[in-house]
């Protein structure tokens, strides 16, 4: 049963110790797969986790000061999560994000009160209308702001090393065999790697990308391919950042978009579980690896964030039809998906 916790002093006391539950309604083979559920995260994400942790950081450090501003490139959650921190400790908080990310996200940031600026989805680093490239260049020309870069900031795995870590340690008894992670900044791949690196040599770091990125086909060739593109948010890059450490991953799985539309659906509907696009990637990530394991294996995964905000996409019958991302395969069963 659930522990009830006592009054806590602000929402931002209930970042972090989430739970787990185990998923007993697909085919995992012969191992047991656990899904952490980022989601109840108040900002509704993992990214809660290292938006207070990169300020935090910032504000030790006297990179941010009093009335300042934070400048950060994002898919939305970190955004949310650092306006959430940020705001009500009076810093003005300025968003690119790329203009595929979801309407409900975009919506939930202004009424926060952050600043968001659209920019398009459909260019590359080092093209001047790419969100990260923009970015930087906005913290340039405002003296004193503070750009996070969650690419390259290492407040960001550090908050996965001595938290997230640490938690799925706690919550699996020690014994842990794989993890499967998608990668955005790298933030989670890296901190949960160094942190089972050192109390668990055996636990297995596996990647989930989209079809398109070009993390896993590097992981598999260490050929960089030309990205492509892909629906999935938060996930999949077209260049490796600073903060992501391949070197960590044991294996990595390239999913389709229709895949991770199809799994993310599966679990809402046989498991009552709403996530995030990005958490069917490493659904059907994760079931592969567990389908493909020979012995007896305890494999956890996430949900990076909560289904609420993808409503209008991945869970509108319409738009998953426009998107040609509707049709199963075969029988209607994602396990003739994941062959
Ligand atoms: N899932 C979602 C929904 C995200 O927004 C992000 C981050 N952009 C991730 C996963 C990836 O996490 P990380 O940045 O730690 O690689």
């Amino acid at each position: 049963m659930k522990r009830l916790q006592p009054p806590v002093a602000s929402v931002l006391d209930l970042i972090g110790e989430t739970p787990v539950v185990e998923l007993k309604k697909f085919d995992t083979g012969k191992c047991r797969l656990f899904i952490k559920l980022e989601s109840q995260n108040p900002g509704g994400s993992i990214k809660d986790r290292i938006a207070r942790s990169m300020i935090d950081q910032a504000e030790r450090d006297g990179r941010l000061k009093p009335g300042g501003v934070i400048i950060e490139a994002t898919a939305g959650n970190t955004g949310l999560g650092l306006a959430q921190v940020g705001i009500p400790r009076g810093y003005r908080i300025i968003l690119i994000v790329p203009d595929k990310m979801s309407r409900e996200k975009v919506q939930h940031l202004r009424a926060l009160g952050a600043e968001v600026r659209l920019t398009r989805s459909d260019v590359g680093k080092g093209h001047p209308e790419y969100y990260q490239d923009m970015a930087e260049k906005l913290a340039a020309e405002i003296p004193g702001a503070f750009y996070a870069n969650q690419f390259s900031n290492p407040a960001n795995p550090l908050a996965h090393e001595i938290t997230t870590g640490p938690e799925i340690w706690r919550q699996l008894d020690g014994d842990v065999d794989a993890v499967v992670v998608g990668v955005g900044s790298g933030g989670t791949l890296t901190g949960l790697g160094r942190f089972f690196a050192g109390v668990s040599p055996k636990t297995e770091m596996v990647l989930a990308d989209p079809v398109g990125s070009v993390l896993a086909p590097l992981v598999k060739t260490g050929e960089m391919i030309e990205a492509g593109s892909w629906t999935v948010e938060g996930i999949g890059e077209d260049f490796v950042p600073p903060n992501c450490d391949l070197s960590l991953v044991k294996k990595a799985y390239s999913i389709s978009d229709r895949h991770s539309m199809l799994a993310v659906r599966d679990l809402l509907s046989k498991e009552g579980i709403l996530a995030g696009s990005s958490s069917g990637t490493l659904l059907s990530a994760a079931l592969r690896y567990c389908r493909e394991q020979k012995t007896a294996k305890r494999v956890v995964t996430f949900v990076c964030d909560s289904g609420n905000k993808y409503l209008s996409k991945v869970f509108d019958d319409f738009w998953l039809a426009e998107q040609g991302l509707a049709e199963r395969e075969q029988h209607g069963d994602l396990s003739d998906l994941v062959a």
